[in-house]
């Protein structure tokens, strides 16, 4: 028997075949992003009969779909996804109808990330992890025994809106001081640009050809290698309130691992420098041991292989 994999994002929806743990085949589709719940499904359905169609699959050898959406996942199926304009819509509803003989299942695709990591990645073998997704956002996952703990409403583990300090600039939430204004990529991005407007006389003016549009989380982190001022102090500040945010984690629920994935996670090295001590800093039991920390393994694979795992 196959599963399906879908990873839905605000560009693209990705479908894949998976089968024993390892993903076989892949389809994309760009997102049709007009709030309407049905242009959605069809599209969803349209990517499944095609990628069986190209593998020579019959539909009633699929035990499993599993769809991953960058928004919250109600547990009763109800999706809230801002970048695809859909509200509160019936998702799992719809797609159960869509797909009468087969188990749907639906979630957030940081928590679907999560499973990826926890199942087959860098999280397998602990009892209990947590995964932190460093991108445009900041996303989580909570596993634990094997089960993504997403809450009585499914809106936990909400990581990137955990409050962690006074930041000088809102959330997207309506927030202030959430996790991700100071640790997504585009946190670094507008700490960098709030510098740079200040003193445009640095390197990373010249490095983004005097167009702030152009600038990069990666930018940011190649200048710190070669030690640049502005560079250093974003990422220093990113580096401080990255720990807050794991010592947030370890107070909470002391997990056994925290992984960090999404993209700005490619600085592995410079992420992972000293950042277990800095961690510790800020716990009330310093001598204590604490959870490994370390780098997500999947890297745009985790949404088709955990939603498949749903
Ligand atoms: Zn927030």
């Amino acid at each position: 028997m196959y599963r399906i994999g879908i990873d839905i994002g605000g560009m693209s929806i990705k479908a894949g075949i998976v089968k024993d743990g390892e993903i076989i085949s892949t389809k994309t589709k760009v997102t049709r992003i007009d709030g309407v719940l049905d242009t959605l499904i069809d599209d969803l359905s349209d990517l499944i009969n095609g990628i069986l169609n190209e593998n020579g699959i019959e539909i009633d050898k699929v035990e499993k779909i599993g769809v991953g959406f960058p928004g919250v996942v109600t547990n009763k199926g109800y999706v809230t996804c801002v970048n695809l304009k859909l509200i509160n819509q019936p998702v799992l509803d719809k797609l159960n109808d869509k797909f009468k003989n087969i188990k749907v299942s639906i979630a957030n695709d940081a928590n679907v990330a999560a499973l990826a990591e926890y199942r087959h990645g860098s999280m397998k073998g602990f009892e209990s992890g947590v995964m932190i997704t460093l991108g445009t956002g900041v996303g989580g996952g909570v596993v634990i025994n094997d089960r993504l703990i997403s809450g009585a409403n499914g809106i936990g583990a909400e990581l990137g809106h955990l409050i962690i300090g006074e930041n000088y600039y809102d959330c997207n939430c309506g927030n202030n001081g959430c996790f991700e204004t100071f640790c997504s990529a585009t946190a670094i991005i507008n700490y960098a640009k709030k510098l740079i407007e200040e003193n445009k006389d640095c390197k990373l003016y010249q490095v983004c050809e005097g167009n702030l549009d152009n600038l990069t989380a990666k930018m940011v982190f190649d200048l710190y290698k070669e030690k640049d001022e502005i560079s250093v102090e974003v990422i220093n500040r990113f580096k401080k309130y990255l720990a807050i945010g794991i010592a947030n984690i370890v107070n909470f629920i002391d997990p056994d691992v925290v992984s960090i994935g999404g993209g700005v996670s490619n600085a592995s090295n410079i992420i992972l420098d000293n950042l277990s001590d800095e961690v510790k800093k800020h716990l009330p039991f310093k001598e204590s041991n604490i959870c490994d920390i370390v780098i997500a393994k999947f890297k745009n694979d985790a949404g088709i292989l955990g939603a498949s795992e749903l």
